[in-house]
């Protein structure tokens, strides 16, 4: 086990652009009302709101509608919805001012750009906290902890048999040495004078004829809401140092590149100790395997054969995935270029009871680079017999050239 590469999230880069934003110049269709774009009324209720929005994630979420820009488009325009009406704050901003409000788009000049939501999630209910770190209003949200990414890299077998594995990563948490207080003693902290002990100071600022209340960590005590007076020679006062620590999870079959593995709590303690720790990513990369080409759950391999096994046929049995050989039946007159596909013996689908996908072989010519005086002697005397069976030549060009055109 080794210590692996860990890449902290910024805010921005913890939401993974789901395409570009859609433009609403010119010639392009109008944007969405929020309440039409969940099917609800402008008296729904928070829970209301909320079943509307899981039940059409559901429809819109990626790994439903693979490869299909148009449901990836609605499921963006949804997330923004939601993201705007489940938050009290901005629900009330957008009835008043609807989608031209004062200061603009409350996502920043580049607007919404989507979340990255575990299609699991959407039935247990783990999305809301993603929605509420929009806008840093809530005290838990202000003070968590980063979420952290990683990579990690599962061998091709685990895409059929799944996996239970596991990492190792340093990361910040609480301190042991103080328990996370950066301080050795009970009263080696006095709340920090700048913010009264709230880690958060408001500055107003007038935008137009409004004025807006924006809320930032306080710079003297970088959000903690304390000043350390005692500090702990352990983290030297941060309440936080770095700890290795094995994270296990499973990997499901069929799992596809570059899939993310939400892991809740597991990433980087808050800088305050009354935050919460953020959200430790693991994104999925697979081995290759030895002949494989992956398409989804369909497998592709050549198969080099020789000149006879091609013209006489033959069977050919190896070593497969899922433990039972796989047997390949070449016809008689094979050519090569021509495949043979033997369906159920590809990789499982993810999140389906359906059968699993196929494996596509292709024939290849294998011609032998060198030959023996024997062998060049049966060959000179194989090319005379076939001469016999075969059109002459002219014919045998039309022929192909015909049957190419048909193709
Ligand atoms: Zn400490
Ligand atoms: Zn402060």
């Amino acid at each position: 086990m080794h210590i692996v590469r860990l890449l902290r999230l910024l805010s921005g880069e913890r939401l993974i652009g789901l395409g570009q934003e859609p433009c609403y110049g010119e010639g392009m269709p109008e944007k969405r009302d929020y309440y039409e774009v969940l099917g609800i009324g402008k008296a729904a209720t928070d829970s209301d709101i909320k079943k509307a929005f899981r039940s059409l994630a559901r429809k819109f979420h990626p790994d439903k509608n693979p490869d299909d820009p148009e449901a990836e488009m609605n499921f963006k325009e949804l997330q923004e919805a939601y993201t705007i009406l489940s938050n009290p704050e901005e629900r009330g901003k957008y009835d008043m001012f609807g989608h031209d409000r004062p200061g603009g788009s409350p996502f920043g000049p580049r607007g919404f750009q989507g979340v990255n939501i575990n299609f699991d999630d959407l039935f247990g209910g783990g999305f809301e906290s993603i929605f509420s770190q929009f806008f840093g209003d809530s005290a838990s949200s202000s003070s968590r902890g980063s979420d952290l990414l990683v990579r990690h890299s599962i061998p091709f077998q685990a895409v059929m048999d799944g996996i239970d594995d596991e990492l190792e990563i340093d990361v910040l948490r609480d301190c042991t040495g103080c328990g996370g207080s950066g301080s050795n003693s009970d009263d080696g902290a006095r709340p920090c004078p700048s913010c009264d002990g709230r880690g958060r100071i408001d500055e107003i600022s007038m935008i137009g004829p409004f004025r807006q209340r924006v809320r930032k960590e306080c710079p003297s005590c970088r959000g903690s809401g304390r000043l350390v007076t005692d500090p702990c020679g352990d983290c030297r006062g941060e309440g936080r140092a770095y700890q290795a620590i094995r994270v296990k999870f499973s990997v499901h079959p069929g799992v596809g590149p570059g899939t993310r593995l939400r892991m809740r709590g597991q990433g980087e303690a808050a800088s305050s100790n009354r935050g919460h720790t953020g959200d430790l990513y693991i994104e999925l990369e697979v081995g290759t395997h030895p002949w494989f080409e992956r398409d989804g759950s369909d497998l592709l391999m050549a198969l080099p054969l020789s000149y006879a096994d091609l013209a006489l046929g033959t069977s050919i049995e190896i070593p497969h995935i899922d433990a039972d050989d796989l047997r390949i039946k070449v016809p008689s007159g094979s050519k090569p270029g021509e495949t043979i596909t033997i369906s159920g013996r590809g990789l499982p689908r993810p999140r389906a009871n359906s059968r699993r996908g196929s494996v596509t072989v292709v024939l290849k010519l294998e011609v032998p680079r060198k030959t023996s005086r024997t062998m060049r002697k049966r060959l000179n005397e194989m090319r005379d017999d076939m001469e016999d069976e075969l059109d002459v030549l002219e014919d045998r060009i039309k022929k192909e050239a015909m049957s190419r055109r048909r193709g």
